[in-house]
């Protein structure tokens, strides 16, 4: 079956995943994957369902996309925010750059703004859509298609996991698709304002995010893989 599932298109996979699962959304951030797994989606199921998580601490580039996307496709973005009262306390308490401070100090940031979001969004979910790639960091190259996310309690299906970036532009070039006008800036991989800048030539597409952790921390713990 897996070796099945690791044959199937992302296009496949997709149709078989909304046929599989009832209760399924799909989660963006609307970097170049997103909008490349939103674009597929919505052609097979105009109703699938599709979250984001406003963490508070967004590029204004970012905000611009979800807009083009949402009105491109005349489609429904259900908004996820952190809880207001941990990020007064986390903010009155540690100040509003805490995250720079050390790995701990910015997985609690991480934790209160995307990971409890995150839960809130997954409630009574049978499982969630990502357009994460092997490719694209140390932390995601065992990645499957199709996994169980413990963490979650639901499957997680991933199905650009074996694409790579030239295949994501070359989608979006050739379906003129909108996308955060940051990449046109050096931005490879974008998150939060604070915590992600543009990334030099010769630098990996993760370097931008946390550029001052190592890269086998870079994630913020909406894809940690606890099934090992
Ligand atoms: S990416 Fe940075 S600002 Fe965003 S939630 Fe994580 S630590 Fe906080």
């Amino acid at each position: 079956m897996n070796q099945n599932i690791e044959n199937k298109s992302a296009e496949e996979l997709l149709k078989w995943a909304f046929y599989e699962h009832k209760n399924i959304a799909l989660a963006s951030s609307f970097g170049a994957e997103d909008v490349v797994l939103i674009d597929i989606a919505v052609k097979i199921n105009p109703d699938v369902v599709i979250f984001t998580l406003d963490t508070g601490r967004l590029y204004e580039e970012t905000y611009k996309v979800m807009e083009k996307i949402r009105e491109k496709y005349n489609i429904k973005i259900k908004t996820y925010f952190p809880d207001a009262n941990e990020v007064k306390k986390l903010e009155t308490e540690h100040g509003f750059y805490s995250f720079r401070k050390n790995i701990e100090a910015r997985r609690e940031c991480c934790n209160i703004r995307k990971v409890e979001p995150l839960k809130q969004a997954l409630q009574g979910l049978d499982a969630w859509i990502t357009g994460l790639r092997r490719e694209q960091a140390v932390t995601r190259k065992d990645l499957k298609k199709v996994e169980y996310d413990k963490a979650n309690n639901l499957m997680k299906i991933n199905p650009l996991a074996d694409w790579n970036e030239l295949h994501v532009w070359d989608y979006i070039k050739k379906n003129n698709l909108p996308y955060n006008k940051l990449y046109d800036k050096n931005f490879t991989s974008i998150g939060c304002a604070p915590c992600t800048r543009a990334v030099k030539n010769n630098e990996d597409i993760r370097a931008g995010r946390w550029w001052w952790e190592a890269p086998e921390n870079k994630e913020c713990g909406l894809h940690l893989n606890k099934n090992k």
